[in-house]
């Protein structure tokens, strides 16, 4: 007997190869019927046997394409009506949605072999692509996806591409950027007085990059600023063009012996390098790694990545040499990606420009990640290659929630039933052009998840720009509070909604007593918390000027910890204007804080490891270089613990006094991070203690420092608590969006029932 069934599949199942998937195995399973893309996923009809139905079924589920993600499948059944045949059908572009996007993926083995055989049409063409790989989320405009509603719409195939686009056993069967040297995009290189195109394009930015120059590169998601990364007088021009910036540059290296040739490669490292993803990957640099010292100044840690592109492995293969890739900007600016903006913007910055006629529809930087020792991976930055990949939530929301995030490292999530879309990075909100990629990020994002979000989750900060859209926006508000946020956007990604105690580390947060917090305890869940821990707050003198001059933080926490004469005498080595900072902290009148990123600065600064930044967190950073190198067996300082608070004075008196008497900085360094975990442990075990709980979030900027994170984590599971870590999204406030939606989700959920 003969049955027609409806199959609804959700979840990234669009420009994945999902539907030619469907077509062979209908096919193979001998069913009639048909396959489509719509506004909420995959629709396909059926008609057979209902064991075959049933084994299409399972096939689903279980055999779907490797970029794939099937979230649901919902089935209806239908009158048959004697199909015959099975065909793919038009897309409709009908019906709400929360459709997921494939994020974009770097080049397959089947595409790299045919791009290597001089034999093949598309040999060495820099746009090669299959169901399997290519730009995704960079190309949509609009779902569904479909080639007419990418930035390839302009692009119409030739002959044998459209061929192959028809052919069901075409490994390009439907692959929306399907393109070859005869119908596809095009390189072309600006050069100061010379325009080239295609295969001279490239010949002419290799010739300009192994001779030193600084090359501006359109990418995936965006422009990149290249150069030979072991000269050095090309890596300190390009320092200095782009300006007031001690950010370490990422270097591109053609495959995973040349990335061990910089850094140490272990199983995890190798693994993150190789992720079709294709993020930098921070890793142990060695120490006789043939790059310029100015390409990660003062830092035991390189950031490499693989070619992302087949444009890259074209580069790398022609320069022969690692090749410093860094974001096509200048300064704190997001990355261009529009030609106009990056040729107005990047030519006065470098010798030439290699780009090409595919447009980017949405940026994306580069994701970042990072392998610590102990075989972790942890994201840093979240964006090409994991964007616009959903994270479930652990709590389905009843409405569709817009959480705009916080203000430093900002990205936006939407919310629609039991999944979350986070952003990619869009930047620091300060910046005219990174608020312009915020509002670009809400367009792009509402109009391919086809979503009119009924409520808006903000930071509670009243100065944030996320904040003052969100008032702007006209739609019903839900505040939440800033290391909330950090606590839940970890929950978040592990599915839990229950109750534990959180541990927020990070620079400054809003805090619900209008206070600046940063070093906080909290027992929480996915609705409410409370706060139950702090370190012991100092005074914060100078607002922003105390965060990029950590010197300031160190004149308020010796203040705090030696006393007036002491944090004087110091000060007074330091910067001419310590004492009238130290009036002001002695008056009382300045804000106070709780931040632990802050204690970092402080100590950073009182070692002599860095008395200002250039970028945030840039002290933390080298003070945990440091500390690694001398961890094993440094004797800590103890901090004290009063009621819930945690004192680090102590450490901070005796880190001044060892330093006095000559002590290393690394071993100092390492004691420091020793001492606050120590305490942080000591602390969380009292705090989870008296309320019963058996997990903690370790959360926040902060965590960051892997040091610090896995020193923490250890003396916590030793104590036999559960730690609960973040992996796919990051700790710092670029997970803050994602905690938002979360808590959102869960409160009117609660409100709903
Ligand atoms: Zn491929
Ligand atoms: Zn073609
Ligand atoms: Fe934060």
């Amino acid at each position: 007997m003969r049955e027609r069934r409806r199959l609804h599949v959700w979840g990234t199942v669009q420009g994945v190869g999902f539907r030619p998937f469907v077509y062979r195995e209908a096919v193979a399973l001998g069913l009639a019927g048909w396959v489509g893309n719509d506004g909420t996923g995959v629709v396909l009809e059926v008609e057979g046997f209902p064991d075959r139905l049933d084994a299409l079924h399972r096939a689903l589920l279980e055999a779907s394409p490797p970029l794939a993600l099937v979230e649901a499948v919902r089935t209806e059944t239908v009158d048959p009506h004697g199909a015959v045949g099975f065909v793919i059908a038009d897309s409709r572009a009908e019906g709400g949605t929360d459709v997921a996007v494939s994020a974009d993926v770097a080049p397959c083995a089947a595409c790299l072999r045919e791009f290597a055989d001089p034999a093949d049409r598309r040999h060495r063409y820099p746009f090669i692509n299959c169901t399997d790989c290519g730009p995704r989320y960079t190309i949509v405009q609009d779902v569904p996806y479909d080639r007419a509603t990418t930035t390839m719409a302009s692009f119409p195939m030739c002959a044998a591409c459209q061929h192959e686009y028809d052919d069901p056993n075409s490994r390009r069967f439907h692959a929306q950027p399907n393109a070859c040297p005869a119908c596809g995009p095009r390189l072309r290189w600006l050069g100061d007085d010379e325009e080239r195109s295609g295969a001279d394009a490239l010949d002419s930015a290799v010739a300009c990059l192994v001779t030193g120059g600084i090359v501006a590169v359109k990418g995936v998601g965006g422009y990149h600023l290249a150069c030979d990364a072991g000269n050095s007088s090309a890596v300190d021009r390009l320092r200095g063009r782009k300006r007031r910036d001690d950010k370490p540059f990422a270097v591109m290296v053609s495959d995973v012996e040349s990335a061990d040739a910089l850094c140490l490669v272990d199983d995890a490292v190798a693994a993150a390098l190789s992720s079709p993803r294709r993020p930098v990957v921070l890793a142990p640099k060695r120490v006789d790694a043939p790059v310029a010292p100015a390409v990660a100044p003062r830092l035991v840690e390189l950031g490499v990545m693989l070619p992302s592109s087949p444009l890259h492995v074209l580069l790398l293969a022609d320069c022969a040499r690692p090749l410093v890739m860094t974001s096509g900007n200048v300064s704190d600016e997001p990355v261009a990606h529009d030609d106009d903006d990056a040729l107005r913007r990047l030519a006065p910055l470098a010798d030439g420009v290699l780009l090409h006629d595919r447009p980017i529809a949405v940026r994306a930087d580069d994701s970042v990640v990072r392998a610590t020792s102990t075989g972790r991976v942890q994201v840093v930055r979240r964006a090409r290659g994991f964007v616009p990949q959903p994270v479930r939530l652990p709590v389905a929301s009843p409405l569709p929630v817009l959480a705009v995030g916080a203000h430093l490292k900002s990205t936006i999530a939407l919310a629609r039933g039991g999944s979350a879309v986070v952003s990619h990075h869009l930047g620091d909100l300060d910046q005219w052009p990174a608020y312009a990629a915020f509002l670009q990020a809400v367009e792009h994002l509402t109009r391919i998840a086809h979503v009119a979000p009924a409520v808006v989750a903000h930071d509670l900060h009243p100065e944030y720009r996320s904040t003052a859209w969100a008032r702007e926006s006209g739609l019903p508000l839900l505040g939440v509070q800033h290391h909330h946020a950090h606590v839940a956007s970890c929950l978040a990604e592990h599915r839990r909604a229950s109750q534990v105690l959180g541990i927020a580390f990070d620079g400054l947060g809003f805090g619900c007593d209008g206070g600046l917090w940063g070093g906080e305890f909290l027992v929480a869940d996915l609705v409410g918390f409370e706060r139950v821990g702090q370190l012991a707050e100092v005074a914060l003198p100078g607002g922003d000027s105390a965060t990029r001059e950590p010197w300031r933080m160190a004149v308020s926490w010796l203040h705090a910890a030696v006393g007036p004469r002491a944090a004087a005498e110091w000060g007074a080595g330091v910067d001419e204007r310590s004492s009238s900072v130290l009036q002001l902290v002695a008056a009382g009148r300045q804000p106070r804080t709780s931040s632990a990123g802050r204690l970092f600065d402080a100590v950073a600064a009182l070692l002599g490891v860095r008395a200002s930044v250039s970028y945030e967190g840039q002290a933390a950073i080298e003070l945990e270089a440091l500390g690694r190198q001398a961890v094993d067996g440094a004797p800590a300082p103890v901090a004290e613990i009063r009621g819930g608070v945690l004192d680090p004075a102590p450490v901070v008196a005796a880190l001044l006094a060892d330093h006095r008497r000559g002590v290393p900085v690394t071993q100092l360094a390492a004691a420091f991070h020793v001492a606050l975990a120590d305490g942080t442990a000591r602390l969380a075990q009292q705090l989870a203690g008296a309320r019963e709980l058996d997990t903690v979030v370790l959360t926040g900027g902060v965590f960051q420092n892997a040091l610090l994170t896995d020193l923490v984590a250890d003396r916590l599971r030793t104590a036999g608590l559960d730690v609960l870590l973040h992996a796919h999204v990051p700790p710092n406030d670029g997970g803050i969006s994602l905690g938002q939606a979360a808590i959102a989700a869960a409160r009117l959920d609660e409100g709903f029932h």
